[in-house]
């Protein structure tokens, strides 16, 4: 391919809308264009990574098995009501684009595949005997994401590969998951990407075990945190530790105190010299349920813990019976609202009275109460006393009225002691999560009534993995993790082509013949190659082949009358002047090894 037909059009400044490095290099290297928010065009030179990187996902795919196939991307909606997704994925919060159509039925543009792909599955396969299946799809999602941002990072419409498996049995659905695991930690080696598989949240669906792989980058949207010895890696949402010691609190302090003012934590400890550890904070929040009800709870955290949201909506969804659309903080506003009084805020206490519910206009009138287990653990401690302006030792759990059983609600950090080791202390990293496999259990051929024969003859549910990659995502992470101050610098493996011939001067007949037939040389040997045949000013070619960063460069210039070219290696811009012919066997022995 020759520049001068690539329609490449480079910027020299930074886009104003673009905050991180990928993002403007892929807008600045004339790989991609915005068209509207969290919706962008591939141009030539993207639209190559991302066949590149789709090649080598379809063949690792296909090693551990899968099937590929293609689904429709209009989702009927009764099959989003059968499995009970519509409302959430609709109403309020939902990140669904639906439609109806001229008959005025609704239709979903699909941001995931289970509901069309279990319902296809519980139509075709019927016996034990056709199982295990492992169907895989690569195409365009659709998401209406609340905040779309960093460009493909977190895009309403981008590529996504998803695979969903289908078993007899657990045993079974879990040998894939491994060979899973295994053809994802290949994917991202021959990507030329360093992605980290974490332990990941299994949101409502409960128990099933879930593993996501993390670019390390710091401009990921995840936290990651990382044992020590490398021996357990866990997304924050789910990530678990050994908390810090609480410290006894004295003797001395009982009763009521008068704490004027002294609504946060942190002035109440350092007008009194306590340690957070000896306070309980309590937390008012709201969650919206899918029937619309609206359920208040109070959370009691140590005071030196944060809440963790993910784990607060898993303890809410087990105990609502509807599903659990979102909780957030209320303040006197929302009372008001209500009807209700004010609360006396920064001075609640786990056992504050269902009483100041009542007449509530839309709430259940009464409270769901939550503590952490290192809340809970305390023996005495200080909290609210209901009452502005006051406090008080509470001398046990046991004296306080509906007192919650403690779980993990809490963020574990960076510096916690492990659970395998308590010797050892956890590490953070932010993470950009390219890929998600899943053991689904049976949540969806259940809702979904769909079912196999098994080998005593009886009807049963089958057993469902699902396993997704974002293809467009993971281009993007290649580029945050492979960059310089010059552009980007992408793995020879899915570089859009893996080497470019530069002309110095176009109008030297020299330099034209010769970077002329390297260029046909490379081609000739199977070599994906670009010329850089315009009549641009040297500088301005150099500047942009560092910019789309194609791994390597042979630049013939000045002493091309002698046969000597420039080989650069992208990465490090390590520079050799050697003879054409060596620069052409040093790159083959490279790029074909
Ligand atoms: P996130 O937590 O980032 O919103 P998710 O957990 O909702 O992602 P999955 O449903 O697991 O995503 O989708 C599979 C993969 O698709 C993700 O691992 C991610 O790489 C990619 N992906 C998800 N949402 C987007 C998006 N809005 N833009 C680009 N890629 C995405
Ligand atoms: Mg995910």
């Amino acid at each position: 391919m020759r520049v001068s037909c690539l329609m490449l059009v480079t910027l020299r400044d930074v886009p104003a809308d673009a905050e991180i490095p990928s993002h403007q290099l892929l807008l600045r290297g004339g790989y991609i264009r915005r068209v509207g928010a969290g919706i962008y065009a591939y141009l030539p030179l993207m639209w190559r990574v991302l066949q590149r990187i789709t090649a080598i996902v379809r063949e690792e795919m296909n090693k551990a098995g899968a099937l590929e196939t293609l689904l429709p991307q209009l989702h009927p909606s009764e099959l989003w009501q059968r499995s009970g997704r519509w409302q959430g994925y609709t109403a309020g919060e939902g990140i669904m684009f639906h439609l109806e159509d001229r008959q005025g039925r609704e239709l979903g543009l699909g941001p995931t595949h289970e509901e069309v792909i279990t319902s296809l599955a519980g139509e075709l396969l019927r016996s034990y005997r056709q199982l295990p299946v492992n169907l895989y799809q690569i195409q365009t999602k659709f998401r209406d994401e609340i905040r779309p941002r960093f460009g493909l990072m977190r895009g309403r419409e981008f590529i996504m590969k998803d695979a969903y498996s289908f078993h007899a049995d657990e045993n079974d659905l879990r040998s894939t998951y491994a060979v899973m695991d295994q053809a994802y930690r290949a994917i991202f080696e021959r990507c030329g990407l360093e992605a980290v598989p974490v332990d990941a949240d299994s949101g409502a669906i409960g128990g099933a075990a879930s593993q996501e792989f993390m670019v390390t980058a710091e401009a990921g949207e995840d936290l990651i945190l990382i044992s020590e010895d490398g021996l357990y890696a866990a997304n924050q949402e789910k990530a678990v530790s050994e908390p810090s010691e609480a410290i006894a609190l004295d003797d001395g302090i009982s009763g009521l105190l008068a704490t004027p003012g002294l609504s946060s934590i942190r002035g109440l400890c350092e007008a009194h010299n306590w340690s957070p550890s000896q306070i309980v904070k309590v937390l008012l929040l709201l969650a919206r349920l899918e029937d619309g009800s609206e359920q208040p709870v109070l959370v009691s955290l140590r005071g030196d813990q944060e809440l963790n949201e993910v784990k607060l909506i898993n303890a809410l969804s087990t105990r609502c019976e509807q599903a659990v659309l979102d909780c957030s903080a209320l303040g006197a506003e929302e009372l008001s609202r209500q009807g209700l009084a004010d609360l006396p805020f920064g001075f609640i206490g786990p056992d504050l009275k269902d009483a100041c519910l009542e007449g509530a206009r839309s709430w259940t009138p009464h409270f769901l109460r939550l503590a952490d287990r290192t809340a809970r653990d305390l023996g005495r401690f200080i909290c609210g006393a209901n009452r502005p302006d006051q406090h008080r030792v509470v001398d046990s759990w046991d004296d306080l009225a509906n007192a919650p059983d403690g779980i993990d609600l809490r963020n574990a950090c960076a510096g916690d002691r492990c659970i395998h080791n308590p010797e050892v202390r956890l590490t953070e990293k932010r993470g950009i999560e390219v890929g998600h496999i899943f053991q689904l259990g049976r949540k969806y051929s259940e809702a979904l009534d769909c079912c196999f024969t098994n080998d005593a003859g009886k009807s049963e549910a089958f057993w469902m993995g699902c396993y997704g990659i974002g293809i467009s995502r993971l281009a993007q992470a290649a580029v945050e993790q492979h960059h310089d101050d010059a552009g980007i610098c992408w793995p020879a493996s899915i570089a859009p082509f893996e080497a470019v011939v530069v002309v110095a001067n176009i109008k030297d007949a020299s330099q034209a013949s010769l970077a002329e037939s390297l260029y046909r040389g490379l081609i000739d040997q199977g070599i994906d190659a670009l010329l850089d045949d315009r009549s641009e000013r040297a500088g301005v070619k150099f500047k942009d082949a560092d910019l789309i960063g194609i791994p390597w460069r042979l630049v013939v210039g000045r002493d091309a009358s002698d046969g000597i070219v420039e080989l650069v290696r992208r990465t490090g811009r390590e520079v050799r002047k050697i003879p054409h012919s060596e620069a052409m066997t040093t790159l083959l022995r490279e790029l074909r090894p």
